[in-house]
């Protein structure tokens, strides 16, 4: 049997970044996986290729340039779906191979079938043949998979998962979208910005219930313009496919309304993939949805096995879940560079118009009764905004009145993903709105934003208007 101070399972974001780092550290590591590509819900069916699919209806649809240059483009009437899928296939492939690369170059043993667990220290893995490895340590990354209620009957064909989305043949006519978290709105205006119509069905009263709610309000606003029909406060009862696809779909919903869509996604949920792995026969404590219960240096109840990324649930992002990754190492070798993650993290949301934000929401700071205040700036102000020639858009601080410092950063735009990092290191280092007003930004830039914001945020803290 090999022998590995360290085993991976899984080379997602989490995997990935753990059996690396501990190999540069000198450790002998391996690392599986049971899909033919690597990079799991990063690179084959979640970020890279949804984000991707973002950029090509953007740049397919020219939204934000119609009408800019005198001359539009629009290249969408002609796209076909394997246009609209070219860059995704092609970024999916170059970022598998390059995962692929930083193993081998790290000396990382690549291991190919599904891991279970024979004991705490024993790995079999089932694939073209079976074995058995041995690891000192062990890193669970397994990842998730999209819930599938009993109700929906799944095809892969009409009725899709966020997997099966983007392996889809032909446009979508229509779209009933179900969810409005992240991912069902980001694929609502991704689909919506190609010509589709979508309903985006939701069962609460507010859409992204953790962003703060005058973005999320603004972001509704938006989908509607851009004929986003969303449903509040209902769900589906029923989906009847007929057996050609000429006809439409029949989706009942709980509010006696049915509508006729082409194709249907549910994307409301996720659970861990744990099934495999056999945790019952060690005794890992695991939690709802399939999780994976860990402490805060991602260790679970086995002292040697830690799990990191989506298979311990929240936040389940790429970002934190790669870092996690890199804690868990950190503990297990004690190369004391990395303790636990940071107290503030960004959220990005890839919907057309992007929405990223760090920090306190105005809700929080009602619900923690702090004396708080807001300022806002919208792109349509800014220099740079007006000749990017922005419509929508603001980005908003949150500051507590009685010593002006920025709790929250909030942004809803343009490349808001990208803006938020200078937001990100305002609210971690408590600076205060005349921090920012002191300092110079190139010009023009969004990154004024912040800057008007900020005064905007003293001028009502002065009572002293200019602007209405
Ligand atoms: C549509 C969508 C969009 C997203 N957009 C973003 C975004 O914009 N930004 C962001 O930060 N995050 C985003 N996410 C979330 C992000 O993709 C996940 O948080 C991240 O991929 C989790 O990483 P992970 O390593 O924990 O798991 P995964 O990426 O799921 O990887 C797990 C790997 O483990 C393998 N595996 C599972 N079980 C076994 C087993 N028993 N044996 C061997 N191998 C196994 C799987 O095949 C997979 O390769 C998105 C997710 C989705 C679905």
């Amino acid at each position: 049997m090999n022998k590995y101070e360290l085993i991976v399972i899984g080379t997602g974001p989490a995997g990935e970044k753990a059996a690396v780092k501990a190999a540069y550290f000198g450790h002998k590591v391996a690392i599986i996986e049971k899909e033919a590509l690597f990079g799991g819900a990063e690179i084959v069916t979640g970020t890279l290729p949804s984000k991707t699919l973002k950029e090509t209806a953007l740049y397919l649809s020219g939204k934000y340039e119609k009408g800019l240059y005198g001359i539009d483009r629009n290249l969408k009437q002609d796209a076909s779906i394997e246009n609209f899928m070219y860059r995704k296939n092609q970024v999916t492939k170059s970022a598998n191979q390059e995962i692929y690369e930083n193993l081998l170059r790290h000396g990382v043993h690549i291991y190919h079938g599904t891991a279970s667990f024979e004991s705490a220290h024993t790995l079999k893995i089932k694939g073209a043949k079976e074995e058995l490895l041995h690891g000192d340590h062990i890193i669970i990354a397994t990842g998730s998979y999209p819930y599938h209620p009993s109700h929906i009957p799944f095809d892969g064909v009409r009725v899709h998962d966020s997997d099966t989305i983007l392996q889809i043949k032909r446009f979508p006519r229509s779209l009933c979208v179900v969810g409005a978290g992240v991912i069902g709105c980001e694929y609502a205006t991704i689909f919506s910005t190609m010509g589709t119509h979508v309903y985006l069905v939701n069962d609460k009263a507010q859409i992204l219930p953790f962003t703060d709610q005058e973005v999320a309000r603004a972001l509704v606003h938006q989908m509607q313009e851009n004929e986003v029909e969303i449903l509040f406060e209902t769900l589906v009862s029923s989906v009847e496919v007929p057996e050609t696809e000429s006809e439409m779909i029949s989706v009942k919903l709980k509010n006696g309304q049915t509508l006729q869509v082409d194709m249907f996604l549910f994307a409301a949920g996720r659970c861990g993939n744990i099934k495999a792995l056999n945790c019952e026969k060690i005794g890992i404590v695991t939690s709802d949805r399939e999780t994976i219960k860990v402490d805060e240096t991602y260790r679970t109840n086995i002292p040697n096995i830690y799990a990191v990324g989506d298979v311990i649930g929240f936040p389940a992002l790429a970002s934190t879940s790669m870092d996690q990754g890199r804690v868990a190492v950190a503990h297990i070798f004690k190369t004391e560079d990395l303790k636990h993650l940071p107290a503030f993290f960004p959220y990005g949301i890839y919907t057309v118009p992007e929405v990223s934000m760090v920090g306190m929401t105005e809700e929080e700071a009602q619900k923690k009764q702090l004396n708080y205040c807001t300022g806002k700036a919208r792109y349509a102000d800014m220099v740079r905004g007006k000749i990017m020639g922005a419509k929508a858009g603001f980005l908003k601080l949150v500051f507590t009145r009685e010593d002006r410092i920025i709790r929250g950063v909030h942004i809803i735009g343009n490349i808001a993903c990208e803006l938020i990092h200078y937001g990100m290191s305002i609210v971690e280092e408590k600076r205060t709105l005349n921090d920012i007003i002191g300092e110079v930004f190139n010009f023009p830039t969004l990154h004024d934003l912040y800057k008007y914001a900020a005064y905007d945020g003293m001028s009502t803290l002065s009572g002293h208007r200019v602007k209405p």
